[in-house]
């Protein structure tokens, strides 16, 4: 008997025959295991929620609101139709949901009549996509004839700072899960992404929060695995759309796993593995269409070294920034003030490199951005000490990631050879000195042939 915490995010729960199919998933993994539930908002939900308060702060029209709370009220009653057979559960489902918009309503009226929007009232409206769901879904188990009770975050025992918006789990967070959950009844189903502060005000944990929330809840209650169900087959080599050989990675490390959601890779942000690294529990990613297949697991240790490179990932909405002059050369804190100017304009530094003659600086950073972190260069530095800022919108960043490579001579030599092979220029090349992944630049037009070709190189679709 395995303890697990299984999470589901909003495309695995977008309607009734999802909600049902989840159910199916449960029925089918509690006759072994002992099982917690994290569940997203229905799909597009949490997006929904926002737009309808931005709209409502600033044109303040009521009807809107109206308008939005009964689409939003007949997707939910649609939902509970479909998946929901006995009537009296139906009944009592329908009236939980009824009560959550009643309450959500009236606080889009406020916004209406106040036209202001903090980051506390956002937080409030988008916890309603989960308020929503969890009482749906734990409708659907009992259906099924799976005992199980919905919990909000916060009464499930997740309390964090009151970083509205972003909210950062206390520490004593540890203690109250399992207080609040153990000994198991039944399968319960908690909301994602939602807690409260110690005030007692709803926060979120930032978007995509959910899978914190499952990470936290596994680490607090000592699960022996956590497992994020997605809708593709684990951790991919790459993307299949770019390389449809790409295949399913069978195990991987968290080390692994980190440097392959920082390139935007998608599949878990490093900071919802957080807890689980901290209590070594196995997560392990799952796709919802493709139960039978183990999927991806992620592991503490350091796996063999069989494969050097276990996945080429691409970063496409990047930009290239960099300062350059003879005044930079030996000079002392051109870089603290280059990153200090960037950091103040609230700029992500994604990649960075300078050579040894320290007559120039490269980064990369979010496309988004480039204008403001041009400007806040221009600010910083006097023309005699940086000559020339320049950036360059038209490239993307790849990167081949995995341990493997640590201490093995001639991964950098293949990498480079493959791309000069197929032409590729290379503009910028970052290696960290851990060694876990070689990222570069390239042009845009570019990009995916590189990922196509060091998915070939380093044999990763199976054919060598
Ligand atoms: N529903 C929230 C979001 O869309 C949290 C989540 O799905 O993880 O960001
Ligand atoms: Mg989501």
């Amino acid at each position: 008997m395995a303890r697990l915490v299984m999470k589901f995010g909003g495309v695995s729960v977008a309607d009734g025959s999802r909600l049902r199919h989840v159910g199916d998933l449960v029925q089918h993994f509690n006759r072994d295991n002992e099982i917690v539930l994290v569940t997203s908002a229905l799909q597009g939900v949490t997006d929904d929620l926002l737009a309808c308060a931005r709209k409502a702060a600033k044109e303040g029209n009521v009807s809107d609101v109206i308008d939005f709370m009964e689409k939003l009220t007949d997707r939910h009653n649609q939902a509970i139709a479909d998946a929901i057979r006995d009537p009296q559960i139906a009944k009592e489902t329908k009236e939980i949901v009824a009560g959550k918009l009643s309450e959500l309503e009236k606080a889009y009226i406020g916004i209406c009549y106040l036209g202001e929007l903090t980051a506390r009232s956002l937080d409030y409206i988008s916890s309603y996509g989960e308020q929503l769901a969890a009482p749906i879904l734990s409708g659907v188990l009992r259906d099924m004839g799976i005992p199980s009770k919905s919990f909000t975050g916060s009464e499930a025992g997740i309390v964090t700072d009151s970083n509205y918006g972003d909210g950062s789990p206390l520490e004593k967070t540890y203690d109250l899960i399992p207080r609040k959950l153990l000994p198991l009844k039944g399968v319960p189903v908690v909301t994602g992404f939602i807690a409260k502060d110690e005030k007692g005000i709803i926060t979120t944990l930032g978007r995509g929060g959910s899978d914190l929330s499952a990470s936290l809840i596994g680490a607090a209650i000592d699960a022996d695995e956590i497992w994020f169900w997605k809708e593709t087959s684990g951790v991919m080599t790459t993307d299949p759309k770019i390389v449809p050989e790409a295949k399913s990675i069978p195990a991987i490390s968290y080390r692994e796993a980190m440097e392959l959601s920082y390139f935007g890779a998608k599949v878990l942000h490093p900071r919802a593995i957080e807890p689980a690294i901290r209590k070594r529990i196995p997560v392990r990613v799952k796709c919802t269409f493709d139960p039978d297949t183990p999927g991806t697991q992620i592991v503490h240790d350091e796996l063999p070294k069989v494969d050097v490179i276990k996945a080429v990932t691409l970063h496409k909405n990047v930009a290239l920034l960099n300062i350059s002059g003879a005044g930079m050369i030996g000079t002392i804190g051109v870089a603290a003030r280059a990153f200090t100017a960037l950091a103040r304009a609230g700029i992500n530094i994604v990649m960075i490199s300078q050579g040894s003659s320290e007559a120039n600086i490269t980064m990369v950073i979010e496309e988004r951005q480039v204008e403001k972190a041009e400007d806040a260069l221009r600010a910083e530095f006097p023309r005699e000490l940086v000559k020339e800022i320049s950036h360059d919108h038209d490239v993307c960043a790849v990167a081949v990631i995995g341990a493997g490579m640590a201490g093995t001579p001639g991964v950098a030599a293949r990498v480079f050879k493959a791309l000069g092979s197929a032409k590729i220029n290379v503009v910028m090349i970052s290696q960290p000195s851990g060694q876990h992944n070689i990222s570069f630049v390239v042009a845009s037009k570019d990009a995916e042939r590189a990922v196509q070709e060091l998915h070939r190189e380093f044999g990763l679709g199976g054919t060598a």
